[in-house]
C-alpha cells in the first residue's frame, strides 16, 4: 500500500498524459504557452500502463484519472484507457479534460470504457471564454460536453475557477445552466500553481464567497447522505435536490488530512502532493531496467515523505517550479 507517515492511504492515481494544452487559461499559463516537455522525456503510452498497473496491481490504487496538459491531445488516449480498464482489480477510470475534441472522442472513451468526465468550463459567454483561455473554443467546449452526457460518461461534472472582475459574477448562472443540462458543477477556488506566478490571496475569489453568491439564488443545504471522505469537494444539495454543486476550497478549507491522491507526470515523476517541492523519478529507473519491484519500492518510498498538508498558509511556502499544466491537475 501507498501509506505516508501520518497514516493516509493514497488510491487515487492522477496521469499526466502530456503537459500540452490547446488553451491558455489565465490561471494556469501565460498566453504565449510555455517550454513544452521534449517528446523523449515523455512517457510512452506502455511506459504509463507499465506504471499504471504497478500501482493498479500492486499498490493499491483504485481510481485513475488521466490529465494533463490535455490528455484529449495525447493520440494514444483510448488505447491507455482500454488497456487501464483492462486490469484487474478494475479501477475507476476518469478523465479531467478541456472538453476539446471530446465531441468526436467521447463515443470511443466510453467504448473503451471510461467511467466518467469533468470538463473544465469557466463561462458561459463565448467572449470571455476567448479572454480567458486566450482562444475561441467555446462552442467546442460546449459540443464535448453534450457528446459527453450522450455517450454516457455520467454524471458529467463541470469544474469552473472563478477569477475577479473576469468571470466571479458567473457563479449563479453558471449553477442554473449545469443543472438544466443535467451536469454536476463543481467551483475550485483558484491555486497558486500558475506559470506566471501571478495568484494572490486576495484576487482568489473564496469558496465562502461562491457559496454566498450562490444562497443569494439558490437554497444550499449541506450534503450528507455522503460522507465527504476524501472527496475535496464539499457537496450541496441544491434547492432540496437531488442536483447538487461542489466547492472545493483547497487553499481556504483544505483537505489534505484526509488526501488519498498521488500524482505521475507526463515525464514520469512520481509526485505526493500537487505542492511538492520534490519528485520520485521513475522514468529513468524504468529506462534503467527497474524490475516492477524496484519500481513499485521507489513509489512507496516516495508517498512515505508526503508532508502533513500543502502549508499554503505557511510563512515559507514555496510555490511548485512545475505549473498545474506540468503537474496535472
Ligand atoms: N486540460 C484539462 C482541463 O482543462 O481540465 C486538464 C488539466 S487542468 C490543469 C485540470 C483542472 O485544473 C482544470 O479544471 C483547471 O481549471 C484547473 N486549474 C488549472 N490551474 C488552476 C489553478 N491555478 N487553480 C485552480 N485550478 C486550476
Amino acid at each position: 500500500m501507498l501509506r505516508d507517515s501520518f497514516g493516509r492511504v493514497a488510491t487515487d492515481l492522477r496521469v499526466s498524459l502530456t503537459d500540452k494544452c490547446n488553451l491558455r487559461c489565465t490561471y494556469c499559463m501565460p498566453p504565449e504557452g510555455l517550454d513544452w516537455l521534449p517528446n523523449a522525456q515523455l512517457l510512452t503510452a506502455d511506459e504509463i500502463v507499465r506504471l499504471v498497473t504497478i500501482g493498479v496491481e500492486r499498490l493499491g490504487i483504485t481510481e485513475v484519472r488521466y490529465t494533463g496538459g490535455e490528455p484529449l491531445i495525447r493520440r494514444e488516449l483510448v488505447d491507455i484507457v482500454a488497456r487501464t480498464t483492462a486490469l484487474s482489480p478494475r479501477p475507476q477510470v476518469s478523465l479531467t479534460t478541456n472538453g476539446i475534441g471530446l465531441a468526436r472522442l467521447a463515443g470511443p472513451l466510453a467504448a473503451a470504457g471510461l467511467d466518467r468526465v469533468n470538463v473544465s468550463l469557466d463561462t458561459l459567454d463565448p467572449g470571455t471564454f476567448k479572454r480567458l483561455a486566450h482562444r475561441d473554443r467555446y462552442a467546442d467546449v460546449i459540443a464535448g460536453l453534450a457528446a459527453a452526457s450522450d455517450a454516457g460518461l455520467r454524471p458529467v461534472k463541470v469544474n469552473s475557477v472563478l477569477m475577479r472582475g473576469l468571470n466571479d459574477h458567473e457563479a449563479v448562472p453558471l449553477l442554473r445552466w449545469c443543472l438544466e443540462q443535467g451536469y454536476e458543477l463543481r467551483f475550485i477556488e483558484q491555486m497558486p500553481l500558475d506559470a506566471q506566478h501571478g495568484w494572490t490571496r486576495e484576487g482568489m475569489v473564496t469558496a465562502d464567497e461562491i457559496l454566498e453568491r450562490l444562497s443569494a439564488a439558490f437554497d444550499l443545504t449541506a450534503d450528507d447522505r455522503e460522507e465527504r471522505g476524501s472527496a475535496p469537494a464539499e457537496r450541496f444539495l441544491v434547492d432540496g435536490g437531488p442536483a447538487r454543486v461542489g466547492v472545493i476550497g483547497s487553499v481556504t478549507r483544505p483537505f489534505c488530512g484526509s488526501c488519498d491522491r498521488v500524482r505521475l507526470t507526463a515525464d514520469g515523476q512520481v509526485r505526493n502532493c500537487l505542492f511538492a517541492t520534490e519528485e520520485s523519478d521513475l522514468k529513468t529507473a524504468m529506462r534503467d531496467g527497474a524490475s516492477d519491484e524496484e519500481l513499485a519500492a521507489r513509489w512507496i518510498a516516495a508517498v512515505a515523505r508526503k508532508r502533513a498538508g500543502h502549508g499554503i498558509d505557511d510563512p515559507s511556502f514555496l510555490q511548485p517550479s512545475r505549473p498545474m499544466s506540468a503537474i496535472g491537475g
